[in-house]
């Protein structure tokens, strides 16, 4: 395998990726057999299967999760979609962090706060509202009527809230993987270079300054970067990934946002998780356009729901 195009290439970094990958290869049956008894703990709890598939192409680019409680009507079974191109090494980690997120979903249910996320008629019009000084630029890019400039700004402005909420939960399992799968460490590490890359590759959000007002593009631009930020920091910062953001207009909001995740992990229970990205999204200026919808099947049809989950938010800012 080969995961030698990552983003940071500090000689340090250089020497720890060789490191993993030779450690990675060493622990892979193990790494192998940890998460597949994760994955059947998992099934026993929820007392529904959890399909894996590694796809050429899977929904969302990486991977999607699809909880089978929040589906309409609920499916009979958890749906895992994954990228197959994943290096071999990694994708035990990778497996892990997807496992995660339906753990989350699994702890959230158990004390009665599954929420879905979704966008609201109203929160609709807040939406609008806010990019009503951008609508020429709306108007420029689609060459549309009304409805299709608000179908393009509430679709970027929900590409947003999908990447925000990516992020914020993808903090949380990375850092719940560090700490209770050890044997994960090194393809972590490799899966952790891989989706670095990837993002890194998917920056075509950049060009969304004239779309958006100011302070949303800076919360934008900020949630982004923390992604990188926080995985610095994750690997006690060998890499440096978030270079290229150091010295910007929204480096300090960056580090806010790493810093909001870091005082807030150690405090988080089951179902506090909604909390957690609810505060992100205040700080990045994006809480007033989504609500939390409760599981009920037959309410949620009439709204529009978020963008489907994906596995580590780089269609969310494509
Ligand atoms: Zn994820």
């Amino acid at each position: 395998m080969n995961v030698t195009n990552h983003v940071s290439q500090t000689p340090a970094a250089r020497n720890l990726l060789e490191e993993h990958q030779r450690l990675a290869e060493i622990n892979h049956m193990d790494a192998t057999h940890a998460v597949e008894d994760y994955r059947r703990s998992l099934e026993q709890r929820d007392g529904l299967p959890i399909e894996v598939h590694w796809e050429p192409k899977p929904p969302g680019g990486f991977g999607t999760v699809t909880c089978a409680w929040l589906e309409v009507p609920p499916a009979d079974h958890h749906l895992l979609q994954l990228t197959a191109s994943v290096p071999e090494l990694a994708k035990p980690a990778v497996l892990a962090h997807e496992l995660t997120h339906l753990d989350i979903d699994g702890q959230a249910k158990t004390v009665g706060k599954l929420r879905k996320i979704g966008v609201t008629v109203e929160n609709e019009k807040t939406m609008m509202a806010a990019l009503a000084p951008h609508v020429r630029a709306l108007r420029w890019k689609t060459f549309g009527s009304e409805k299709q400039i608000k179908n393009c700004g509430v679709d970027l402005l929900m590409r947003f809230i999908s990447g925000v909420q990516n992020n914020s939960l993808d903090m949380i399992v990375e850092t719940k993987i560090k700490h209770l799968m050890p044997i994960l460490a090194s393809a972590q590490y490799l899966s952790s270079r891989f989706a670095v890359q990837r993002r890194r590759d998917a920056e075509g959000w950049k060009l969304w300054p004239d779309l958006l007002p100011r302070n949303l593009y800076r919360g934008l631009r900020a949630s982004s970067a923390s992604y990188f930020l926080f995985f610095d920091a994750l690997f006690d910062n060998v890499t440096d990934d978030f270079a290229p953001d150091r010295n910007t207009f929204y480096e300090e909001l960056a580090e806010a946002l790493v810093d909001r995740f870091e005082r807030a992990f150690p405090k988080l229970g089951p179902g506090d998780d909604y909390e957690f990205v609810d505060s992100v999204a205040t700080m990045v200026g994006i809480r007033e356009f989504y609500s939390w919808l409760p599981i009920a099947p037959m309410e949620v049809k009439s709204n529009r729901e978020a963008q489907p989950r994906e596995a580590c938010g780089e269609l969310a800012f494509s």
